[in-house]
């Protein structure tokens, strides 16, 4: 080609790429909802055809916290009110201030692909708005990509990751069952995390876990990483996970399928909500659990649903140990003390490297702390199993472990028939505790016995009256009393009913 020809192309190209760049701008004051009312705003947009891009600005005051939006986008199909879930394009919650779709690339929380002419809506979620109220501008540039969301992409992508080196750790086998390791809660990109999926992965192997769930705020771009990267981990079982963050409480859902997500936009003062949420997870034959049910920021904190019932677990560890853990176990402690059940489960929450100065919110490896979930094998399904009837326990690192059972067959998890059975004996197995470490077992709220364990490891038997007691679990404390494990606990009213794997 002349260079005189290809000086001409460029022209047309720059003429036609001109000629397609539009953009939309709207202007809209918000107020905070009435109680009862949603907390979502839809504004609509038309997508012209021809349309290779876009991107998205969202532009507020947000009076040093005052004011808090969140952003998403639906695209054609969608009908513009909630309930519908059609036609969810992404989301990025109150993270991002700028976004971009293409085809073959998006910003992390959004869908790569064709942009398909039409009616589109932004989603607008009123986290928290102040008296006045708050005005927002929303612009869309159509086949211009803005150079800020692309520069963050890119630094994304390039980002650069560093793990300590993988070390294979033994199984623990116990009364017929594997205890597999892993972590259920963590961010990436595409949420409001620091780390890539990869690296994710990465930190997961060179914890030595079995299995990982990668949980984004609302969002589930993450699943095509996930899926692409599997093949490249063939003994970390993967999970899709959704974080469903609502304004009354946030619940994690394990195992969706590809594609699919909870609705999140639930009524903040509906008591029903969780109990709707776990339905949904349940009907894609997912898990959900409650997170962080005590944690002091807006909208963490649990407020639905007779507290926790109708849940299948519950975070009582979140990240590292602190006082909103304790309180979240005080009043596991109590629900247990009323005779109900529920799993409790410890995840890093982790949004960032460990070796990063911490900006929001946890900087933690994947499986700090670990959780371990008894089970025949591998799969999400027995995984599953072993969740929802309590085979689990929980230590800060993945090298601690802990054995409890009661006359060497009932495991964690188990519920025994005691009112025929004046003693039981209970036998704990600790290792890889540090030195002057303290083993607390509890019952029913109480302390019944305490022990200082010795470097490596401590073997007991103990005999315990249970009858008019409803439960028996373990813990070990650091010298601080800082949690270093707990195990979900040996049930001990009602009929007696055992994990078949476990014989
Ligand atoms: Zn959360
Ligand atoms: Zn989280």
């Amino acid at each position: 080609m002349s260079k005189m020809k290809l000086i001409q192309l460029l022209l047309l190209l720059f003429l036609t790429a001109s000629a397609n760049a539009q953009s939309f701008k709207t202007k809209i004051t918000l107020q905070t909802p009435e109680s009862g009312q949603s907390r979502y705003k839809y504004i609509p947009f038309d997508v012209p055809e021809n349309t290779q891009t876009l991107s998205f600005r969202y532009k507020y005051d947000k009076k040093g916290g005052d004011n808090r939006l969140e952003f998403g986008v639906f695209e054609t199909g969608f009908s513009g009110r909630d309930g519908d879930k059609r036609g969810l394009r992404g989301w990025s919650g109150s993270v991002r201030d700028s976004a971009f779709i293409a085809e073959d690339r998006a910003t992390h929380g959004y869908s790569a692909g064709k942009i398909q002419p039409g009616k589109w809506y932004f989603i607008i979620g009123l986290a928290q708005v102040a008296t006045e109220g708050v005005e927002l501008e929303l612009r869309v540039n159509f086949n211009q990509i803005d150079e800020k969301p692309l520069k963050q992409f890119q630094a994304e992508q390039g980002k650069r990751f560093s793990f300590d080196k993988h070390r294979k750790r033994k199984k623990l086998r116990s009364n017929g069952l594997t205890w597999f390791r892993g972590d259920l809660h963590a961010h990436s990109f595409h949420g409001d995390g620091s780390w890539s999926v990869k690296a994710i992965l990465d930190s997961a192997k060179s914890n030595s876990l079995d299995f990982v769930a990668l949980t984004e705020h609302n969002t589930f771009t993450h699943y095509r990483e996930i899926d692409d990267q599997a093949a490249h981990y063939p003994d970390l079982l993967i999970l899709r996970g959704q974080e469903v963050t609502t304004y009354g409480g946030h619940i994690n859902v394990w195992g969706l399928p590809r594609g699919e997500w909870v609705d999140f936009r639930v009524l903040p003062d509906l008591e029903s909500s969780g109990k709707r949420i776990a339905k949904e997870a349940r009907s894609f034959g997912a898990l959900a659990s409650i997170n962080h049910p005590t944690m002091n920021c807006r909208g963490c904190k649990w407020t639905y649903d007779d507290h926790w019932g109708n849940l299948d677990s519950v975070e009582i560890w979140n990240a590292t140990w602190d006082r909103d853990d304790e309180e979240a176990l005080k009043t596991w402690d109590k629900f247990l003390k009323e005779g109900r059940s529920i799993t409790a489960i410890g995840s890093s929450d982790s949004h960032q490297p460990p070796y990063e100065p911490s900006t929001y919110p946890t900087n933690l490896a994947i499986g700090n702390p670990t959780v371990f979930v008894g089970a025949k094998q591998l799969d999400q399904e027995d995984l599953f199993k072993g969740i929802r009837s309590g085979s689990v326990f929980v230590t800060k690192k993945p090298q601690y472990t802990i054995e409890l059972s009661a006359n060497r067959i009932y495991n964690i998890g188990d519920k025994i028939e005691t009112s025929n059975l004046t003693k039981i004996k209970l036998s704990a197995l600790l290792k890889g505790f540090p030195a002057g470490s303290k083993m607390v077992l509890i019952s029913d709220g109480a302390v019944v016995q305490e022990e200082l364990t010795p470097k490596g490891k401590l073997a007991r038997d103990y005999e315990f009256r249970p009858v008019g007691r409803k439960y028996i679990r373990l813990e070990v404390r650091d010298a601080e009393g800082k949690m270093l494990g707990f195990t979900n606990p040996i049930y001990l009213s009602g009929k007696t009913s055992k994990r078949k794997s476990n014989l």
